[in-house]
Formats: C-alpha cells, sequence, structure tokens
C-alpha cells in the first residue's frame, strides 16, 4: 500500500480522498483505463459518438419540469425537477454505462462486468452491451438477486448472466468485491463497467463527467425558464453519482447551495442506517480512501436503507470532499420519510420516483416552506418507481402478490 500511494499523484486525488488502493495486477489495467480515458475525453469522434447515443438512445436532453402543484403546495420557493426517471432503462444510470462501455469498446474490449445492488446498473449495463453486441457478466448478492427478482429476470432477458454472489452478507458491497476479483483475473478482453463514482481513480472521474450532462442541462433549462441560477440543487447520494452529476456545474457557482440526502434507514442514530458521511469515518475499501460505515478495527457495517439503490457503506471520494470542504452539505432522510415523500409526490405532481429520489423529495419537502417564493430549488428525480410498488405497498401493510 505504501508503495502504490507513493506513485499516486495528486489528480488522482480529492483532498485527501480518492486514490488506486488495489492489487498490483489491476494496476496496470487502471493506468490503460486512465490513459485511454484521457485520450478520449477530448477526442471529437468519441464525444460526437456519446452525445448522438445520449440524444438518440437515452433520450436526452431530460426535462426540467416546474412542480407548479407542489411550488404551491409546500408554499415557499418554486421547485423543479430534473428528470432522470424518464432516461431509457428508467434512471440515471445509463449516462455513465454508454460513457465506460463507449471507452471499452474504443479500448478493443469484448466483454463487460458489472456490479449491481437492486438491479438498475446492471439492467442499463445489460441494455448497452446488446446495443454494442458485447458479452455482458453481472454480479449481484445473492440476498439482493431474491429481493430483486423481477430486475434479475429482465437482465437474464437482456441476454447477460448473472451471478448470484455468496461471500460475506451477500449484497451490494460483495458484489463489488466479486466483480473486481473477476477483473484481475480476466482483463484481456474485459472492462468493468463501475456503477457509481465510488472505486480506484480513475472511476470517479469519469462517472463524474459522464453524469455531469445533468447539471450542462439543468443550468441552461434554469437560465432559459428564470434568467438565473438555482439557490439550491438537491439529489439523493448512494455512492453519489447522480448527486455529482447534478452538482458538477455548480460547484463554482458558490452562492448554489449544494444538498445531498442520505439514507438514514431506521434513523442516524440507529444501527439500521446507510448514513454514511453523518455517521462514518475515514477508511480504505473498494480501492479508494473515503468515508465509510465501519467498527473500530476497520470492518464494514453492515448497512440498510428500505432503498435498495442507497444501501452502500460508503459514498465516492468526491463527496467525502465537498463534505470536508463544507462546499456541499449531506442530510439523512429515514425510510418513513422517503416513503411519505414517495405518495405525496405521486399524489401532487402525479410521478411515481423511484424510492432513492425521494429521499431527495423529502428534504425539498421540509426546505421549501422556510425559503422565499423568489428562490429556486432543483431536486433531481433519479429514476422511476415502478420497481418500488410492490414494497411501498408492503411497507403499508398492503398485499398486492395476487
Ligand atoms: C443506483 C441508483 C441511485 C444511487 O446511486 P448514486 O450513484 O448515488 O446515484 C439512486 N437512484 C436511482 C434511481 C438509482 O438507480
Amino acid at each position: 500500500m505504501k508503495e502504490m500511494e507513493k506513485e499516486t499523484t495528486e489528480s488522482r486525488h480529492y483532498g485527501e480522498f480518492g486514490g488506486q488502493y488495489i492489487p498490483e495486477t489491476l494496476m496496470a489495467e487502471l493506468d490503460r483505463v486512465a490513459q485511454a480515458y484521457d485520450h478520449y475525453k477530448n477526442d471529437p469522434d468519441f464525444l460526437k459518438e456519446l452525445h448522438d447515443l445520449l440524444n438518440n438512445y437515452a433520450n436526452r436532453p431530460s426535462l426540467l419540469y416546474y412542480a407548479k402543484q407542489m411550488t404551491e403546495d409546500l408554499g415557499g420557493a418554486k421547485i423543479y425537477l430534473k428528470r432522470e426517471d424518464l432516461n431509457h432503462t428508467g434512471a440515471h444510470k445509463i449516462n455513465n454505462v454508454i460513457g465506460q462501455a463507449l471507452l471499452a469498446k474504443r479500448m478493443g474490449k469484448t466483454r463487460l462486468i458489472a456490479e449491481t445492488g437492486a438491479g438498475q446498473h446492471g439492467v442499463a449495463t445489460a441494455t448497452i452491451a446488446d446495443l454494442f453486441n458485447m458479452d455482458c457478466e453481472i454480479f449481484m448478492g445473492k440476498e439482493d438477486t431474491e429481493r430483486q427478482k423481477l430486475n434479475v429476470y429482465r437482465m437474464e432477458l437482456l441476454g447477460a448472466k448473472v451471478h448470484p454472489v455468496t461471500t460475506g452478507s451477500m449484497v451490494l458491497k460483495d458484489a463489488v468485491n466479486a466483480t473486481l476479483q473477476e477483473w484481475t483475473q480476466r482483463i484481456d478482453d474485459t472492462f468493468y463497467v463501475m456503477g457509481s463514482a465510488v472505486g480506484p481513480y480513475p472511476f470517479p472521474e469519469m462517472v463524474h463527467d459522464f453524469q455531469s450532462v445533468i447539471s450542462k442541462e439543468s443550468k441552461q433549462q434554469i437560465l432559459e425558464a428564470e434568467g438565473k441560477l438555482p439557490d439550491m440543487v438537491v439529489a439523493c447520494v448512494g455512492g453519489g453519482s447522480n448527486a455529482i452529476g447534478s452538482f458538477a456545474n455548480y460547484i463554482d457557482d458558490k452562492d448554489v447551495q449544494l444538498v445531498g440526502c442520505e439514507a438514514a434507514g431506521k434513523g442516524v442514530d440507529t444501527d439500521q442506517t446507510a448514513a454514511t458521511i453523518e455517521r462514518g469515518s475515514v477508511g480504505i475499501f473498494h480501492g479508494m480512501k473515503s468515508m465509510f460505515l465501519q467498527n473500530k478495527y476497520g470492518q464494514i457495517d453492515k448497512v440498510y436503507s428500505i432503498s435498495a439503490g442507497l444501501d452502500y457503506p460508503g459514498v465516492g471520494p468526491e463527496h467525502a470532499h465537498l463534505a470536508e470542504l463544507k462546499r456541499a452539505k449531506y442530510v439523512g432522510i429515514t425510510d418513513d420519510e422517503a416513503v411519505n415523500a414517495f405518495e405525496y409526490i405521486a399524489k401532487t405532481e402525479g410521478i411515481v420516483a423511484a424510492i432513492e429520489s425521494c429521499h431527495a423529495v423529502a428534504y425539498v419537502e421540509k426546505i421549501a416552506p422556510k425559503m422565499r417564493k423568489d428562490q429556486i430549488i432543483i431536486c433531481t428525480l433519479s429514476g422511476r418507481g415502478d420497481k418500488d410498488v410492490a414494497s411501498i405497498a408492503k411497507y403499508r401493510g398492503v398485499n398486492i402478490d395476487d
């Protein structure tokens, strides 16, 4: 570890966070990925193909929708929703997958591997593998394969092979370990499509760049609609990809408040939580130095949230840095608050949003009434909520199984 740390340069870090804490076999391959990315991120042909796919396949630009009903009901700041739920495959994940898969193709790779928690990233990866005619294998904690049977079947329908991971607690963090392991064993034809703004450099940077299309568009859209920047941007944070994409183009606009909503589960003060920045401490895991929920020996905690997409014990290094700088604020939202927001946005705006996204909506419900009517909030809806209907019904004691 010492050796590797010495070799890493400033650009691979976000303050003290980030880096590349990985086995030597992967180091050379990560360098190749970093070099390829450095080249292609400025290559006009690459960028043209990326934008073509985003616009003509993924359905970008996504709407910036003025939520009139919510705004009037809450009686404070004007609320706009950035509609990533309207993207093909139903979430922001596709923005990043198209970018990374395109890079993999340029590097001559023929096989994509990825981890998935709830299955959204696995579905997006399987989808793009079809489009690019590549092989696709998805690693998913065995417990998650049982909780998310529909998405397992969907990935198989798309031609991906799904591997249930039976190590550790058989959830997302174990799936990341298994995917890294698989990559170590087969780097020649294989690219690991990382699902969030986490992992060793250059993944956090690539994911930041590919997701920053969210705030690039929202900035243009809000300037067109209102002639000024928003006062606040709110997004939910699992590993932090939709949030970093929502924040990216506002980070230098110091008057725009950035708020990330973490899953507090049953409460930040309970041990059934996933509020990494609020409750966690500095550590090294999954190839990066960042904030993690862990015990005093550095063993990663079992985390909990009603939302499978936020159920991750760490957070991307750039968020850890933004929190340390106090440039962004991170708040915990409980299961109860998120479920209430799920029902609220459905009834007010007619939008069934992902339970992950509803963590951000819940914060908007709290903060908008305290703001002035001439102020503006942009809240990212990271995904659509069809996948959550059954579990929300169950949470409310309604049986819709038969
Ligand atoms: C995966 C997912 C998330 C969490 O991931 P981030 O990397 O933090 O964005 C949030 N919302 C939806 C709909 C997701 O599918």
